[in-house]
Formats: structure tokens, C-alpha cells, sequence
């Protein structure tokens, strides 16, 4: 089971739209995939149609021992692909958890209950189950108490990035985090940084890219998502790109970025060798 947490403090750099279309394209290469809601705006869940609104069980009730995973799980109508989703409820889990013991590893708790756990899946063959093989968390725009959960249940990062002036900014903070993490979960790496709502037409996209290939080498995904209308309009039909226009830029660039992420799985020791850049390596070259 792959765990990875998609995460950048910063809004509106696409964690969302990276979470809902890679999980969609690997379960369409036949991969069982279930991502996690863990920002109480709930972008996720409403992309992938859930009715937030009228939700039992959902990450809050996980968060705080109401439920287990399992139980707050959903299919969606990508076959293979689940979500487990969130609502405002989960607003208040950051301040009701800030006196609970081991607050910061209660995800990484409830993932290892699944983690062996066969799953019915709806639209397959009958009785067709399957082990989950990749977990992707999408995180909320900020660094408390739900992004650390997130880092301690996950053995991977992605980031993405917009590549606009200011695109490294903040980076350092959440290198730090991630640094800092690493002393309970000591597994957890960088393994990707992706370039989103990349405009090819100009010159600053370009320059961006490529200063951000400078720090980060080749944890930068070769994939990078450009800018497409069609990846705006697709969240308010409950749609993935997939389903909502499949010839469109951004069903090319996720489907390449999903075909990236499976073939550097086989080939682990590429995101090994590249140590990440240090926090203060950043921010003394970065944020002057
Ligand atoms: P985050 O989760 O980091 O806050 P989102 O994935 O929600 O970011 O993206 C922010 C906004 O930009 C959303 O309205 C989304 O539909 C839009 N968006 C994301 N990626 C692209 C893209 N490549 N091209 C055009 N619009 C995009
Ligand atoms: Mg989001």
C-alpha cells in the first residue's frame, strides 16, 4: 500500500485537482485507490460528488474514534477509486484533539487497520474485492495538527506547485515540518514535486520550472500539469477530468503523471539517491 499526502500550505495550488485526477487515472490502469479528505472545505469530496451535507461518517468521526475507516469509506464512480470524506465537522477536530494522546498518529492508526483489509468493488466483477495499493491525502492549505497526521500516516510527499513568482515561498516552513515529522515517521520523503497550472505560454512559467528543477532535481516530475479551463469547470460537475472531457489537456497530463508515478515505483532508488534540499538551502537561496 503506496501512502502518499499531497500537501502545500499555500491554497489554490492544486493539491485538490492533483488528489481527485491521479487517483481517478490509477484506478482506471486497474490500481484500487482511496483518498482522503482531510481539509473540512471538503474540495475533495464535493469534486467527487459526495453530498457533504448529509454524511454519518465521515473524517471526523475517524479523527476522533467514532468510526473506523472502513465504515466512512465510499465508492465513487470511478471504478477502483473510494473516498473517504470530509465536511466543516472537521473544522473542530484540530481543537478537540490538541489534548488527546498520540493526537498526531491517529490516521497512520486508522490506515494500518485497513491496510490488509479486501474491498468489495462496486462495478467489477461479482464478489470481485481488492487490497487498497495507494493512498492519496489531500491536505488543507495550512501546517497543523490534520497535515501532521497526514505526514505521519504517509511514506511519500508530493507537492505541487504553481509555477508563478513567489512558488518557493514557504517552502522552507514546510521542509522543516517534514524534517521535524521524520523523528516518528522516519520512512517519510519528498518524491515528488509537481509543477501545476503551468502556462506555456510564458516566459515566467518557464523560468519558474526551471529554477525549481535547480533546487529539487530529479524529484521533479518530468509531467507537469498545464493550465486547462476544462480542470477548473470539471469540480462543479462532480467529475473527474476523466469523466467530465477526456481530450482535454488535463486528462493528457494526469494520465502521463499517473503513468510517472507507476514507473518510478519500479524504480525506487531514483527518489532515493536525490537527497532533498536542506530548509536552510532554501530559504538563504530562495527566499531573498
Ligand atoms: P488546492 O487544493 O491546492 O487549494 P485546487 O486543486 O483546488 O488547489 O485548485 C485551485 C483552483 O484552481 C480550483 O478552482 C481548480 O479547479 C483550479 N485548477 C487547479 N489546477 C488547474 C489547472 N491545471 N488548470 C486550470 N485550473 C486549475
Ligand atoms: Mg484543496
Amino acid at each position: 500500500m503506496r501512502r502518499i499526502a499531497v500537501i502545500n500550505q499555500k491554497g489554490g495550488v492544486g493539491k485538490t485537482t492533483t488528489t481527485v485526477n491521479l487517483g481517478a487515472a490509477l484506478a482506471m490502469r486497474g490500481k484500487t485507490v482511496l483518498l482522503l479528505d482531510i481539509d473540512p472545505q471538503a474540495n475533495l469530496s464535493v469534486h467527487l460528488n459526495v453530498d457533504i451535507f448529509h454524511l454519518d461518517m465521515s473524517m471526523y468521526q475517524v479523527l476522533i474514534g467514532h468510526c473506523m475507516l472502513r465504515q466512512a469509506m465510499q465508492p465513487t464512480s470511478t471504478k477502483g477509486l473510494f473516498v473517504v470524506p470530509s465536511n466543516i465537522d472537521l473544522s473542530g477536530a484540530e481543537l478537540e484533539l490538541v489534548s488527546a494522546v498520540g493526537r498526531e498518529t491517529i490516521l497512520r492508526e486508522a490506515l494500518d487497520g485497513i491496510r490488509d483489509q479486501e474491498i468489495p468493488i462496486v462495478g467489477g466483477e461479482p464478489d470481485e474485492r481488492r487490497k487498497i495499493d495507494f493512498v492519496i491525502i489531500d491536505c488543507p492549505p495550512s501546517l497543523g495538527l490534520l497535515t501532521v497526521n497526514a505526514l505521519c500516516a504517509a511514506e511519500e510527499v508530493f507537492i505541487p506547485v504553481q509555477t508563478q513568482f513567489f512558488a518557493l515561498q514557504g517552502m522552507s516552513k514546510l521542509l522543516d515540518i517534514i524534517k521535524r515529522v521524520r523523528r516518528l515517521n522516519t520512512g517519510l520523503h519528498v518524491s515528488g514535486i509537481l509543477p501545476c497550472l503551468f502556462d506555456t505560454r510564458t516566459r515566467l512559467s518557464h523560468d519558474v520550472l526551471a529554477e525549481i528543477r535547480e533546487f529539487f532535481k530529479e524529484r521533479v516530475f518530468e509531467t507537469k500539469i498545464r493550465d486547462n479551463v476544462r480542470l477548473a469547470e470539471a469540480p462543479s460537475h462532480g467529475q473527474t477530468i476523466f469523466e467530465y472531457s477526456k481530450d482535454s489537456a488535463g486528462s493528457e497530463d494526469y494520465a502521463a503523471l499517473a503513468d510517472e508515478v507507476l514507473a518510478r515505483a519500479e524504480d525506487d532508488r531514483r527518489t532515493d539517491d536525490s537527497p532533498t534540499p536542506t530548509p536552510t538551502e532554501v530559504s538563504s537561496r530562495v527566499e531573498r
